[in-house]
């Protein structure tokens, strides 16, 4: 059986080789690794082998695990890549370094409360839902760089990066390639894209982070 050190070191070599191939500059693509339904004591090999950056996609379930790791490591940090509602804000600016998921003038405008209010500056996101599915959350593909304007201007919130997760049954590269161009639209620098099963995809179509479970930390 394999561990999730020497899964993480698979992922780390496969996610350099595919910039290498990509042309791109070695270091430019960050690994989130994806620890959502695994607790503090499956997080922390990663986490003595050197991984930095974390994913969780439910604000209450990384209330339970992460502020012990991060006191005990200050060097962590931790992306929100799940669904925000606008009355978990307040502690997702508290626990999260990064929000992925802003997706709607309401949660724009919490976040740039709390900021506020706590005295501290988070770095966002916008997801974009990419496929139109209506299950999903994020903001279509046709109203993102309006959206992010409206996050700048209205909000007065800087947004760094644009986020998606293509349809489940799809070739997801036309999304990360449409999640590209919007970016670029939107005057945006940073992607992220990709998952366990097509994260060097995305990494061939410009993604600067990769957001990767499974592939880690094994089958949820
Ligand atoms: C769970 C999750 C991932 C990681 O998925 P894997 O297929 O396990 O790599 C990536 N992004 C989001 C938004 C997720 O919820």
């Amino acid at each position: 059986m394999t561990t999730t050190v020497e899964r993480l070191e698979t992922v780390r070599s496969r996610i350099a080789a595919a910039t290498r191939e990509a042309k791109r500059e070695p270091g430019s693509v960050t690994l989130i690794a994806v620890s959502k339904t695994f607790d503090a004591e499956g997080i922390r090999p990663a986490i003595d082998a050197g991984q930095r950056v974390f994913g969780e996609n439910r604000v209450q379930e990384a209330q339970a695990k992460w502020p012990a790791l991060k006191a005990e490591f200050p060097d962590l940090q931790l992306r929100l890549i799940g669904p925000l509602q606008s009355n978990k804000a307040r502690e997702a600016v508290a626990l999260f370094d990064v929000i992925e998921t802003v997706d709607r003038d309401k949660i724009a405008a919490e976040l740039a409360k709390e900021m506020q209010k706590q005295g501290v500056k988070r770095k966002l996101y916008v997801q974009v839902n990419t496929g139109s599915e209506p299950q999903k959350a994020g903001i279509g593909p046709r109203d993102a760089a309006a959206f992010v304007l409206r996050c700048r201007q209205v909000h007065g919130l800087a947004i760094e990066g644009l986020m998606c997760i293509p349809p489940a049954n799809e070739n997801p590269g036309p999304h990360f390639a449409l999640l590209e161009k919007l970016a670029r639209e939107a005057d945006v620098d940073h992607l992220s894209m990709g998952m366990s099963g097509d994260y060097e995809i995305a990494i061939g179509f410009g993604a600067t982070s990769v957001r990767v479970g499974s592939a880690i930390f094994g089958a949820r």
